[in-house]
């Protein structure tokens, strides 16, 4: 049976990563993927960390054409925290309707510690929940997400999403999370 699955981890675990690979194991075999990335984040190309590049369909409004789907072997998003509720559900459709395994990749937290709209409905609603861990400065597991501004210095409110912002993230552990943001 098909399933949606959600990845969830912090930033920096390696999840571009991780979708890449498992997109590429497919298409080793000879079947066909597709790449979705949610339109709020206004790119149409995943790239990881390590260096790997690839193509995305920028996945906007509440859902996509269905002969999009035909001979898909499997659906990737990267980016999956942005989903929008309706988009999380179409996803959870393609699974169920069209037998289809969806492969979401995301955060579960914001820099405030506050899930987003994507997670909160795929941790609700995926059928495999998976942890990609990753490690806190104090050797913890990072569970948390930090965003410090261009000068550095730790930001403790704003908007959730930045669009085209100098702002960068760093994971941290639960306990090193409450001692900084408070
Ligand atoms: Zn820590």
């Amino acid at each position: 049976m098909p399933k949606l699955f959600y990845y969830y981890s912090a930033m920096n675990a390696g999840k571009s990563t991780n979708l890449m690979q498992s997109a590429h194991n497919y298409e080793e075999r000879g079947m066909r993927v597709l790449t979705l990335l949610p339109g709020i984040v206004g790119k149409t190309e995943i790239v990881s960390r390590i260096g790997l590049r690839r193509d995305a369909i920028v996945f906007d409004g509440d859902m996509l054409d269905a002969s999009m789907f035909e001979s898909i072997s499997c659906v990737f998003v990267d980016e999956a925290q942005f989903l929008s509720r309706n988009q999380v559900i179409f996803l959870a459709g393609v699974v169920d309707a069209m037998d289809i395994p969806v492969l979401c990749y995301g955060l579960r937290t914001d820099f405030m510690g506050e899930p987003f709209e994507g997670s909160k409905y795929l941790l609700s609603l995926a059928d495999e929940i998976v942890e990609i861990k990753t490690i806190c400065e104090c050797s913890k597991k990072a569970t948390m997400n930090i965003r410090i501004d261009e000068h550095k210095e730790l930001v403790k409110d704003g908007e959730q999403v930045q669009i085209g912002g100098n702002e960068s993230y760093v994971s941290v552990c639960r306990a090193d999370f409450f001692k900084m943001t408070r």
